[in-house]
């Protein structure tokens, strides 16, 4: 249930953060000035590409170091917050009055466990013998789908995505959703598409499968036998998948039935025996999001012998835990994952392993340690001034649409007034008392939070939602909305320099800060997000006309970014990533909107040279910045509905009249769209 794929994904904008200005004492602990000039690349004019100009010397001076895939404001954020982190995980282990079953001591204990590298050595496989062992143990279509449950329960998402989710009808409760999955490649085109990269990803998969049945002790032959089963099985699981596309529509990902409906669609498949195992025993309605997934899946069922079952169970509890086993399953993970797909040459060191480990099985208990810390009540009070103002401003957006009529807008500012806002940290923290960590196995510490977790999400089913859930936790340096809840939410670490500082002039953080909350609010109304009402429901509160205009001005925004070519023959995906490009575009004009209200935007005096417009699009410009690895990009391109950042640079910035005051660019520049492809939306 870790990774349940629902129909949509959180619109989240991916940010980075590079110096931390909250400590314990609140004092800031590196006094930053706006940005750094000498990124600037002034023999390009900012009319023909602003990115060069803005931050080109940066480019330039900053190749991807060999442990990053990408190296841009938010990872070198992450290199910093990590950092403090580690503070606090040293001092956890190494706590000498941390009580038994104390956050402290989990969380010490967590960590201790995963540097103790002699011993994951010495102990390697043996920490998966249990499971290994039911898995043996498998003798019948009945048992296979007992262990279906069991490995949801305990360690992984085998065939299919399944837990809790809002009922997007009736988002005040929460019901079981079942969704498409059951792949160990990150897309379903790769084993589907005859293209170069497509088909390279595939066979080294294949051979990585392979290896890693080596390394679990069975002969090559017998290894190469299975990487064969694994990738057919997967192969059947994508041809009857959607794509991320198709994924995108809320309407046609929602299907809500109850178990008698399931069985008629999907009837091979033991459905009541699956919930019993999971300890459903009087589930009621479920969304299933892709019917056809498991009708095929049910189709094929019984063809896929009980031997290739346990294959594929085998090959998903390996591909799970190898990164909490000895040596040669972590590089083995390593070479395919890391270095192959994502072009990462070294290994970050262990403690940072182990910390991302931390980070996504029990975050919050790190979350805690973090906020107390870090992040003083302060802090939060500064963040919620400039977020209220954003909302403000995007009122006054509303209302100034040319586009829209009276009726629909009325319904977008009632939208726009129920948002909820998170900022910091949850007002309650999840519970881990039933949470069991010691420092005898990492592997067995990581089994045991995902359990946990899974079962703490069962918990929720059939229930009314809590609204003090976080999708996130503080010390992640990212931010989202979240259209079924309509909440903007921003965590702890995400209010750090440079993408907030309350050191530097207002240019500065409108245009960082700024757009990351412009960004998160327009996700309420981009393609996805206007779908959803104030309440959080499925619902239609646009006119046809409006709804027309509103997809007139989408298309022409998808063909923009089509065009895009950021790697020989490899293109933005303009669908795709059409609801973080209308984010990108709303959330900087709502914040150049608000920043005009300032009376540093009034005085209009330049700094270092600047206007203060022009400060704000060079700060936009500097969150951005970015160099990225060929295998990375080329993945992000296939899966990531967030466009390079290049583009994030210059594609609103092409659309925004505001931008070309500021630096005087002419009809016909490059960095101005002709009118027929001008978009202009919120
Ligand atoms: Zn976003």
């Amino acid at each position: 249930m870790k990774s349940v794929i629902k129909y949509f994904s959180f619109s989240v904008v991916v940010f980075f953060t590079a110096i931390i200005i909250y400590n314990c004492s609140g004092q800031t602990e590196q006094k930053v000035v706006g940005f750094d000039l000498n990124n600037l690349d002034t023999t390009v004019s900012p009319a023909d590409d602003f990115y060069k100009y803005a931050v080109g010397n940066w480019a330039k001076n900053n190749p991807v170091p060999d442990n990053q895939s990408r190296w841009s404001v938010f990872e070198r954020m992450f290199e910093k917050n990590s950092e403090l982190v580690k503070k606090l995980l040293d001092n956890a282990a190494a706590s000498k009055d941390a009580g038994k079953g104390s956050i402290i001591q989990k969380v010490g204990d967590y960590y201790a466990s995963g540097l103790d590298s002699a011993k994951i050595e010495e102990q390697g496989i043996t920490p998966l013998k249990e499971e290994l062992d039911l898995i043996e143990n498998i003798k019948s279509y009945d048992d296979v789908v007992k262990y279906t449950a069991h490995m949801h329960m305990n360690a992984g998402a085998p065939i299919f995505g399944f837990g809790s989710t809002q009922d997007i009808k009736n988002s005040s409760w929460v019901i079981l959703g079942l969704y498409q999955g059951g792949l160990g490649l990150p897309d379903r085109d790769y084993y589907l598409n005859e293209d170069d990269r497509s088909k390279e990803v595939l066979s080294k998969y294949l051979k990585h499968i392979e290896n890693m049945f080596v390394l679990m002790g069975y002969n090559k032959n017998d290894a190469a036998a299975f990487a064969e089963s694994v990738v057919s099985i997967e192969t059947d699981l994508a041809e009857n998948s959607r794509s991320k596309v198709d994924l995108r529509d809320p309407e046609k990902n929602y299907n809500k039935m109850q178990i008698d409906g399931l069985q008629k669609i999907a009837p091979n498949f033991n459905w009541r025996l699956f919930f019993e195992s999971v300890g459903l025993t009087e589930t009621k309605d479920m969304d299933v999001g892709q019917p056809e997934f498991f009708t095929n899946l049910s189709n094929k069922f019984t063809s896929v012998s009980i031997n290739d079952w346990k294959t594929y169970f085998r090959w998903n509890l390996i591909r799970i835990m190898s990164t909490h086993l000895n040596e040669s399953f972590v590089q083995e993970r390593f070479d395919f994952n890391d270095r192959f797909m994502n072009g990462i040459k070294v290994m970050q060191p262990r403690w940072k392993r182990v910390m991302n480990s931390l980070d996504n099985n029990i975050g919050e208990a790190v979350g805690q340690l973090y906020v107390e810390e870090y992040f003083p009540p302060a802090a939060k009070q500064r963040a919620k001034n400039i977020v209220d103002n954003l909302l403000v401003s995007m009122g006054e957006r509303i209302d100034a649409i040319d586009w829209m009529g009276d009726d629909t807008k009325i319904k977008a500012k009632e939208k726009l007034a129920g948002f909820n806002v998170k900022i910091g940290y949850p007002d309650q923290w999840i519970d881990y008392t039933e949470l069991k960590i010691d420092r005898d196995s990492y592997a067995k510490n990581m089994i045991n939070s995902l359990k946990f977790k899974a079962a703490l999400d069962l918990a929720k089913i059939d229930k009314p939602v809590d609204r003090n859930e976080w999708a996130m936790t503080p010390q992640t340096i990212n931010a989202y909305y979240h259209p079924v809840l309509n909440e903007i939410v921003f965590p702890a670490a995400i209010l750090q320099s440079p993408v907030y500082n309350p050191e530097v002039d207002d240019a500065i953080n409108y245009g960082a800060m700024g757009a990351v909350i412009g960004h998160e609010i327009t996700h309420g109304f981009d393609d996805q997000g206007r779908l959803f009402g104030v309440d959080g429901n499925l619902t239609d509160w646009w006119t046809k006309e409006d709804s027309e205009n509103f997809l007139l001005r989408a298309q022409k925004i998808i063909e923009q970014y089509n065009n895009y070519e950021p790697i020989d023959s490899f293109y933005v995906n303009g669908e795709l990533t059409q609801g973080e490009n209308i984010a990108d575009l709303g959330g900087l004009t709502v914040a150049f909107h608000a920043f005009m209200k300032t009376d540093q935007y009034k005085k209009g005096e330049k700094i270092d040279g600047f206007t203060p417009q022009q400060r704000f699009f060079l700060s936009y410009a500097e969150v951005w910045k970015s160099n990225i690895k060929d295998e990375n990009l080329k993945l992000r391109l296939k899966i990531d509905p967030h466009s390079p950042g290049y583009y994030r640079c210059i594609g609103p910035l092409v659309n925004m009249p505001e931008f070309w005051d500021a630096f005087n660019v002419m009809p016909g520049d490059p960095m101005r769209n002709p009118e027929e492809k001008l978009v202009k939306i919120w």
